[in-house]
Formats: structure tokens, C-alpha cells, sequence
């Protein structure tokens, strides 16, 4: 019973902490991801600083300035520089397989960051105009587009950058840094994040376990005092039941009081005390069951003949409500099991078919081998069972019509009882019924 409850609670120690460590690394790696290249971006802005100051120096003439900006530049960069119309004016690398231009050398493949990059740029500068000429007024703005791109199969922190003169673009530079250290560190944290958040897990997992038998501890133990006190208190009013059950009979035969009109009231004393008695007796059966204290006294026995016996004693009463029976009992059917529980589970199910039909109906009872399962039906053209009750029955004291539960002399604990028995012989037991039609139980129990 706990160990469900254990398992549930492990798992849900460890979804929370999955979560946790979700959170956590997604926002570890997010922080850790945007501060790395910060280090790389710093330099490219200074670079471009640097190629502005070069152009203001030169007093503006791009192609002659772009010598000098590579002077500028560490070699590990790698620098374009373009016109507005796209074609490569100046390069520090002589392939121009850094970024390429895709007006001009329309032959490579164009990595998308750098084609789009370029359009932001030319579409937030270029402007129809005329380009600029010596001696025109020089008031030099740039507006700059940085991101990472792959080239290569390298990793690059790429700024690009137009010179707009008077509005009008001039010039477009692009750098590009390699940035292989820092996104391989990222591929090393992404993999410590992976291995380690995996290894959190597992460990989470075997100290969620540990920690809910922990926890569940005192609840098993205050549960298994609480069954052993059911067990006590049920055994120990057997005898003062008994005690007055027998008295109150004794009272009952005496002349004077059977005659007298306090002879209805012993009468109901006695049904009272039987009815108590009986709910004790359900009461300790199921506390022993739980107490794991009662043992299954199994030998191979003829399902038939076990049937046709409790129908034969129940025959006398179905008779005296005006129910016919009917019982169909198909080959032999052996089944290994405890004789007496098997008996009491067919007592539950025949009593209840009984008690809930009215005069008139017919309960049906069959017993045959199918599908290498001893197969039991009792069903009967009663009352029913509304659909909101049917998951419930089987429920501890459920009662579909608590107003007829003293005329039928009921305990609510029957069908309790009656899904013991099954689960203790390794059976399964279903019910299906349709309200004023009346119910079909079937139990399935493994054959010899
Ligand atoms: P009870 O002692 O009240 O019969 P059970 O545990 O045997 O308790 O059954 C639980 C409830 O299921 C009953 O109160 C009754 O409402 C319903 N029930 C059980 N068997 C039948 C049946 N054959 N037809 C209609 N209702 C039934």
C-alpha cells in the first residue's frame, strides 16, 4: 500500500528538482552565453572605433583609408570593406571568403547572419542620393550590426557597419573576430550542464527514495497501529455481543416477557445485537486482512460444486422472496483456493443478488473455464446500480441507498470483503449495471 505512495512521492521530489535544475541551468548558460563574447564585442567596437578615427584623420576617402584601418586592426581579424552597391573595395584577406558580398561574388554561398546583416545595415543607411565627393560637407554617422555566424565552418563574432556621409552610405565595413575558444567553452558547459544535470537526477532520485521511506515511516507505523486497533476493538466486542445477544434470547424465550410489550422490545435488542455482530465479524475480517494476519488456506477444489452448494442454502430464501435461480454450471472447473473465503465470497455476491431484487426477478449464476480463467457470473434483473455509484461499491461502508441499508440488513463491507478474497487468490472482479436492470458481477480466477 505505501510503497505506491513512496514511489509517487519520489517522483514528485524529483520533477520538482528536475524543474529546479532546469531553471537553474537554462539560466546559467542564458547569463554565462551573453556575457562570453562580451569580451570579443568590446574589441570590435573599439576596432571600428579605431576605423572611424582613420577615416576622420584621412578626411574621409574610404578606399584609401581601408589600408590604413588594416594597419589599425590585429591580425587575427579579418576585415571587408565594401560600397554601397556591395562590390569588395579593400579586404585583409585576399579570397574574400570572410563574410561574402552577395552582390559581388554571387558564386559562393551566402551565410545568412552576413546577407542579412549587410541588408539591415544598407537598409536602415542607403539612401538614393549622390554619393559624396570631395570638398562636400562631411558629417560622418555609423550604425553598427553585431552578431555571431558560422564561416567555414568557424564560429565568428562578425560587426558590421556602414559610413553614412550626409546620410548618404558610403562604405560598409565588416569584422569579424574568431570566436572558436568561447563557443567551445560553451559546448564544454553545455555538456557539464547535460552530464551533470542527468548525474543531479539520479542522484535526486535515490535520495527522494530514501527520504520518503524516511517520511513515510511514522505514517506506516501510526497505520498499522490503527489496523491492529480495528483488529483488537472488532475481536474484543465478539464476546460482550455475544454475551448479550444470549442473554436477550434467553429473555426473549422466557414466557412472561415474549407475551408482554416488552417481548418487541428484547425482539429488537436481539436483531440489533445480530446485526452488530455481523458488522464486527466484516470489521475484523478485513482489519486481520490488513494486518496481513490472515492466511489463505489453499487446496485445489471444484469451483461447481462450491457454487452448487451456496446456491442449494441460499435456495430457501430466494424462494420465500418469489426470485427464481438459475444455475449453470459448464465441466469442471478447479481452482486452487481457500475453501472457506471462496465460500463466503459466493455467499457475498448470491446474498446482495438476492437482496436487491424485488419478488418476480431471476439471479443467474455460472461457472465455466474461459480463456484459461475460472470465470464466475452472478447476475440478477434487480434494482441496479446508478452509474455514479458503480466505482464506489467496492468502497468500505458505500452504500448506493443509505435509506435501505438497515431493511436489507446490510454492512456495507460485502463487496469490501468480496475484492479481497479475489486479490488474495490472484482474481479480478468487475461489475456492470444499469439502474432499475438490474447487475452482473464476474470474478476471474486463475484455473488449476
Ligand atoms: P451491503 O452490505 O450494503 O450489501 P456491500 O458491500 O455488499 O454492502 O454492497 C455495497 C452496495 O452495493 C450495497 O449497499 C448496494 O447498494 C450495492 N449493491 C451490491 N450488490 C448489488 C446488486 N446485486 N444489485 C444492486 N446493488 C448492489
Amino acid at each position: 500500500m505505501f510503497k505506491n505512495a513512496r514511489l509517487r512521492l519520489a517522483a514528485l521530489n524529483v520533477l520538482v528538482f528536475g524543474l529546479l535544475l532546469l531553471l537553474l541551468g537554462f539560466a546559467a548558460y542564458g547569463i554565462f552565453s551573453s556575457h562570453i563574447y562580451s569580451g570579443a564585442d568590446a574589441e570590435l567596437r573599439h576596432d571600428e572605433d579605431l576605423a572611424l578615427a582613420q577615416l576622420r584623420l584621412e578626411g574621409y576617402a574610404p578606399t584609401m583609408a581601408f589600408g590604413n584601418v588594416l594597419k589599425a586592426i590585429p591580425n587575427e581579424y579579418r576585415a571587408l570593406l565594401f560600397s554601397p552597391a556591395g562590390s569588395v573595395l579593400e579586404t585583409s584577406d585576399t579570397n574574400c571568403n570572410l563574410i561574402v558580398t552577395f552582390y559581388t561574388c554571387q558564386d559562393y554561398p551566402v551565410p545568412p547572419t552576413s546577407k542579412d546583416g549587410l541588408h539591415t545595415v544598407l537598409q536602415q543607411n542607403s539612401r538614393a542620393g549622390a554619393a559624396w565627393q570631395p570638398g562636400d560637407a562631411f558629417t560622418m554617422s555609423t550604425i553598427g550590426d553585431l552578431r555571431t555566424d558560422h564561416f567555414q565552418r568557424e564560429p565568428y563574432r562578425v560587426l558590421t557597419f556602414s559610413v553614412a556621409v550626409d546620410g548618404t552610405v558610403n562604405s560598409i565595413f565588416q569584422f569579424g573576430r574568431t570566436v572558436a575558444g568561447e563557443e567551445s567553452a560553451l559546448a564544454e558547459l553545455r555538456i557539464l550542464l547535460f552530464f551533470g544535470g542527468a548525474l543531479g537526477l539520479l542522484l535526486a532520485a535515490v535520495a527522494s527514495l530514501f527520504l520518503a521511506d524516511r517520511a513515510l515511516v511514522p505514517i506506516s507505523q501510526a497505520f498499522a497501529r490503527q489496523r491492529q486497533f480495528t483488529a483488537d476493538a472488532s475481536h474484543e466486542l465478539r464476546t460482550p455481543l455475544a454475551l448479550i445477544r444470549a442473554n436477550a434470547e434467553m429473555l426473549y424465550r422466557h414466557e412472561s416477557t415474549a407475551t408482554s410489550p416488552d417481548g418487541e422490545l428484547v425482539g429488537e435488542i436481539i436483531r440489533e445485537t445480530e446485526h452488530l455482530n455481523r458488522m464486527v465479524g466484516d470489521l475484523l475480517t478485513l482489519a486481520r486482512a490488513d494486518t496481513e494476519s490472515l492466511k489463505l488456506i489453499s487446496k485445489p477444489l471444484d469451483f461447481r460444486n462450491l457454487v452448487s452448494g451456496v446456491h442449494e442454502d441460499l435456495q430457501t430464501i430466494a424462494t420465500s422472496r418469489g426470485i427464481s435461480t438459475n444455475v449453470s454450471l459448464d465441466g469442471r472447473v478447479m481452482v486452487l483456493g481457500d475453501e472457506t473465503r471462496l465460500r463466503q465470497l459466493l455467499l457475498i455476491l448470491l446474498d446482495n443478488a438476492l437482496k436487491y431484487t424485488d419478488s418476480g426477478g431471476e439471479v443467474k449464476v455460472s461457472v465455466r473455464k474461459e480463456d484459461g480463467r475460472a470465470r464466475l457470473v452472478v447476475s440478477d434483473t434487480g434494482i441496479g446500480i446508478p452509474p455514479k455509484d458503480l466505482p464506489h461499491i467496492f468502497e468500505r461502508f458505500y452504500r448506493v441507498d443509505r435509506a435501505r441499508e438497515h431493511e436489507s440488513g446490510g454492512t456495507g463491507l460485502g463487496l469490501a470483503i468480496a475484492r479481497w478474497i479475489v486479490q488474495a487468490h490472484h482474481g479480478s472482479i468487475k461489475v456492470d449495471s444499469e439502474s432499475g436492470r438490474g447487475s452482473r458481477f464476474q470474478v476471474d480466477l486463475p484455473t488449476l
